[in-house]
């Protein structure tokens, strides 16, 4: 469905369907702000009150905030052109 990391290819492989009609816009920055911001801050507060694991919160959390954000736009993206 891609041709790039979020360019959305001019037809579909497989049936021949234009895609590059399709404009997600701004959606699927929203729909991953809202999943990642939502798992990570309820998963941070949930540990914050074991101070001790300090370390462990930082080699997940740290990760976990930089690839969420790179990984999931591309699905969700597809969903909403796929959806449209
Ligand atoms: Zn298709």
């Amino acid at each position: 469905m891609f041709h790039a990391y979020l360019k959305v290819a001019e037809h579909c492989n497989l049936c021949g369907e234009q895609l590059d009609l399709r404009h997600a816009d701004d959606f699927p920055p929203y729909i991953t702000i809202l999943i990642v911001g939502h798992s990570l801050i309820s998963l941070m507060l949930h540990l914050w009150p074991g101070t001790s694991i300090l370390p462990y919160y930082l080699y997940t959390m740290v990760p976990l905030a930089v690839i969420l954000p790179i990984a999931l736009p591309p699905s969700i993206k597809c969903a909403i052109v796929g959806l449209q």
